[in-house]
C-alpha cells in the first residue's frame, strides 16, 4: 500500500519472489526438522548481495540504507524469519573493528555471504541488563584471555567470525556500563575452537538459525584483534547496534504478520462451511481488515524511522516505538491468522504456525517489549526515582 520509489519497489518485488520461490520451500522442509539454513540458500542470498545491502559498492555491496535492508528483510520473513535474521550477520557487522586491509579482504566476502558472523552479547545473567556483562577479558602478553559465558549466540557454529563483548576492567557499581569492550575474532566455519565449549539451545521456534550457549575457558584472542575503537566502548557499540536491530525487528515482525495474513486470506477464500467460503462471513472479513490495517500501521512506523535514520541520527525513541508496536501487533495478527484457519491452524500443515512462533520471539529479542516501554517512558517522563 505504501508508496515506494521505483528502485525500492523493484528491490521489494525481487525479494518477495526470491522468498516465495527459493526460501519458502526450504523453510517448509527444514523448519520442522529444526535445521539450519542450508549453505546453498546462503549462497543464493549472497549472489543477490543481501549480506551487502549496507556495504559500500567499492566493497562489492549494494551501498543502500537501513530502509532497503529492512525492506528486503520484511519480504524474506514472509517465508522464514531466520533468513531475514542471518543477513544481520553480514551487512557490515564488525566493520568498525577491521583494519583497512581487513576491510579490503573481508567486506567483499561478507557482501557475498562468504564471511558471516555471530553476535555474543547476552549472558545467562545479563539479558535485558546489558551492563551486567560479566564475561572477562584479561590481558596476557600479546593475547586477551576470555573467561565466562555467552547465551543465545545465533549462528555461532556456522559463523566465520564472532563479535564478543567482555569486561576489560572490573565492574564499577556506580558506572556499570563502563569497562565493557567489543572484540572481533575469526574462527573456522562449522566448528568451535579450543577454549569454547558449546551447547545447543533447544527452542520452540526461530529454526534455521541455531542458538548456542557458549562457555569460554582461557580462550585466547590475539591482542592485535582487539577492536580498534578501544577498551570500554562496548556498551555504546552494543546499544548503537541494537537501535538498527530494533528497526530490523519491526520489519521482520511485519513480515511474519504479512506472511500469516497471506496464508489466512488464501485459506478463507477456499474453505467452505455452511455452504459458503468462510471469507464471506463478516467475522472473518473484519478480522482480515483489522489484520491488514495493523500490519500497515506497523510497516509505516518502521518505514518512517528507517528513513529518518538513513538521513542521520539515532532516532532511538522512534525505533523503540516501532519495535514495540510491530512485535505486539505481529503476535496478535499471526494468532488471528491461526484462528481463521481453525483446527488446521493448530497443525504443522500451514506456515501460519511458524509465523506465530517466530512472531512471538520479536517481543523478546533485541530488547523485550517491557524494555522498549522503559526506554519510551523514560524519554517521556524522565527516569523514575530522580
Ligand atoms: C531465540 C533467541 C535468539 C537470541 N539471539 C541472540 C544473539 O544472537 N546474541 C545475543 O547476544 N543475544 C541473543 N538473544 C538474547 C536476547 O536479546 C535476550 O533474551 C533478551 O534481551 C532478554 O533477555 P533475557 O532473556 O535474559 O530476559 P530477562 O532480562 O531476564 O527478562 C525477563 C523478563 O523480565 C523483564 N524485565 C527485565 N528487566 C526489566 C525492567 N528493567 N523493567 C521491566 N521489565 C523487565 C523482561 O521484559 C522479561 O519479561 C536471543 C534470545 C532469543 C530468545
Amino acid at each position: 500500500v505504501t508508496s515506494l520509489s521505483a528502485q525500492r519497489q523493484q528491490l521489494r518485488d525481487d525479494a518477495y519472489r526470491f522468498a516465495m520461490d527459493e526460501v519458502l520451500p526450504v523453510a517448509n522442509e527444514l523448519d520442522p526438522q529444526k535445521a539450519d539454513i542450508p549453505r546453498e540458500l546462503i549462497a543464493k542470498m549472497g549472489e543477490r548481495r543481501y549480506f551487502g545491502i549496507l556495504i559500500p559498492p567499492e566493497y562489492d555491496g549494494l551501498g543502500l540504507g537501513i530502509f532497503e535492508y529492512c525492506l528486503v528483510s520484511e519480504e524474506l520473513t514472509r517465508a522464514w524469519m531466520s533468513v531475514a535474521s542471518v543477513i544481520a550477520r553480514g551487512n557490515g557487522l564488525a566493520a568498525w573493528s577491521m583494519t583497512d586491509d581487513e576491510r579490503e579482504e573481508l567486506l567483499p566476502k561478507m557482501a557475498r555471504g562468504e564471511f558471516i558472523g555471530a553476535f555474543a552479547l547476552s549472558e545467562p545473567g545479563a539479558g535485558s541488563d546489558v551492563a551486567g556483562v560479566a564475561c572477562r577479558a584479561d590481558r596476557d602478553g600479546d593475547d586477551w584471555v576470555i573467561n565466562g559465558e555467552k547465551m543465545w549466540v545465533g549462528w555461532a557454529k556456522a559463523a566465520d567470525f564472532m563479535v564478543l563483548f567482555a569486561r576489560t576492567s572490573p565492574m564499577d557499581p556506580k558506572q556499570r556500563q563502563a569497562g565493557i569492550t567489543p572484540f572481533f575474532f575469526r574462527k573456522e566455519r562449522d566448528a568451535f575452537p579450543p577454549g569454547i565449549e558449546a551447547r545447543l539451545v533447544d527452542k520452540i521456534g526461530y529454526h534455521g538459525m541455531s542458538s548456542w550457549h557458549l562457555t569460554f575457558t582461557d580462550f585466547r584472542i590475539a591482542a592485535r584483534e582487539r577492536v580498534p575503537r578501544g577498551e570500554g566502548t562496548g556498551f555504546r557499540t552494543a546499544v548503537t547496534g541494537l537501535n538498527t536491530a530494533r528497526i530490523h525487528t519491526a520489519a521482520r515482525a511485519c513480515g511474519a504478520a504479512q506472511g500469516a495474513l497471506d496464508v489466512a486470506m488464501d485459506y478463507a477464500k477456499q474453505r467452505v462451511q455452511f455452504g459458503r467460503p468462510i471469507a464471506d462471513f463478516q467475522a472473518i472479513r473484519f478480522k482480515v481488515a483489522d489484520m491488514a490495517t495493523q500490519t500497515e500501521v506497523a510497516r509505516r512506523m518502521w518505514h518512517s524511522v528507517a528513513d529518518a535514520v538513513d538521513a542521520g541520527g539515532l532516532h532511538d525513541l522512534e525505533a523503540s516505538m516501532a519495535k514495540l508496536f510491530a512485535s505486539e501487533m505481529a503476535e496478535h495478527v499471526t494468532s488471528e491468522a491461526m484462528q481463521i484457519l481453525g483446527g488446521v491452524g493448530y497443525t504443522t500443515m500451514y506456515a501460519v504456525e511458524r509465523h506465530w512462533r517466530d512472531a512471538r520471539l520479536t517481543k523478546i529479542f533485541e530488547g523485550t517489549s517491557e524494555i522498549q516501554k522503559r526506554i519510551i517512558s523514560d524519554r517521556l517522563l524522565g527516569k523514575a526515582g530522580r
